[in-house]
C-alpha cells in the first residue's frame, strides 16, 4: 500500500511585497494510513502552512506531494476542493459553530449543501454525535455547552462526510486542561476506530498523546519525518 502522504523536497514561500517568507524549506515527510501523528513546533515554525498543504487548502511552491500514491502537487482548486470535501475532516482551534443552530443542526449543516434528504442527514448526524458522546445534547445551542462540548460538536461535524483522515490545528488551544483531555480522548477513540489523525500543536503535553511527533522548526523538520 502506498503511504497516505509522501512529501519530497517540499517548500512554501509567501511573497509579501518585497519580502519572501520561507514558511517551509525542503521538507521530506511520510505519513502512513492509520497513524496518529502530532506536528509539534513553536509559533511561526510552519505548522499551519504544512497542514494547509496536507489538507489541500494550498499548493507548495516547490517539491512534490503524493496522496494515496497519486501526485497531487499541482492540482487545481476544483480538484483540491473535491479531495477536501471527500477525504478530510477539519478541526480548528475556534469551534466555528453557528449560534442560532442546535447541536444537531450544526452537525448536519454540511449535508444541507449537498442536498442529502433530511432523514438521512439526521441519521448520520446522530451517528457522529454518538461517536463523540453527545447524544444527550442534540437540542442544546452552542452557548448552553462547555468549550469541550462545543469542540466535540465541531469534531462530529467534521466526521459527517465519513472521512478517514482528520486534520486538527490546535484543537485544544481554547480549552482548559480538563476539556482538552476529553478532546484528546475523542481523537484517541477515533484513531482506535481506524481514522488517521494529524494533530497540529505547539504544546508538547498535547503532542505526547500521539504515536509519532514530527518536530518543526523554522520551516524544516528536525525530527520524526520517517515512519517507524
Ligand atoms: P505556525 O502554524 O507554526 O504558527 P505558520 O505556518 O502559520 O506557523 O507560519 C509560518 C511562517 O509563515 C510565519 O513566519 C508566518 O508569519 C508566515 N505566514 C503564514 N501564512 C502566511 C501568509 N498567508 N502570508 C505570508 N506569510 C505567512
Ligand atoms: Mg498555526
Amino acid at each position: 500500500m502506498p503511504p497516505l502522504f509522501q512529501l519530497r523536497g517540499l517548500s512554501k514561500t509567501y511573497q509579501m511585497g518585497e519580502v519572501e517568507v520561507r514558511a517551509l524549506r525542503d521538507v521530506d515527510l511520510t505519513i502512513e494510513k492509520g497513524e496518529f501523528v502530532a506536528i509539534l513546533g513553536a509559533s511561526g515554525s510552519g505548522k499551519s502552512t504544512l497542514m494547509h498543504i496536507i489538507g489541500f487548502m494550498d499548493k507548495p511552491t516547490a517539491g512534490s506531494i503524493t496522496f494515496e500514491g497519486k501526485d497531487v502537487s499541482a492540482l487545481g482548486e476544483q480538484e483540491r476542493a473535491r479531495l477536501r470535501g471527500e477525504k478530510i475532516g477539519f478541526v480548528f482551534q475556534a469551534f466555528n459553530l453557528l449560534a442560532r443552530l442546535t447541536v444537531l443542526e450544526n452537525t448536519l449543516l454540511p449535508l444541507m449543501y449537498q442536498r442529502v434528504p433530511q432523514k438521512d442527514a439526521t441519521d448520520r448526524a446522530m451517528e457522529v454525535l454518538d461517536a463523540v458522546g453527545l447524544t444527550d445534547r442534540i437540542s442544546h445551542y452552542p452557548n448552553q455547552l462547555s468549550g469541550g462540548q462545543r469542540q466535540r460538536v465541531a469534531i462530529a461535524r467534521s466526521l459527517i462526510n465519513r472521512p478517514r483522515l482528520l486534520l486538527a490545528d490546535e484543537p485544544t488551544g481554547n480549552l482548559d486542561s480538563e476539556n482538552a483531555a476529553a478532546i484528546l480522548d475523542v481523537f484517541k477513540q477515533l484513531h482506535g476506530d481506524g481514522h488517521t489523525i494529524i494533530l497540529v500543536t505547539h504544546d508538547p503535553a498535547v503532542a505526547s498523546h500521539a504515536h509519532r511527533k514530527i518536530q518543526v522548526q523554522d520551516g524544516t523538520i528536525l525530527d520524526g519525518a520517517a515512519t517507524r
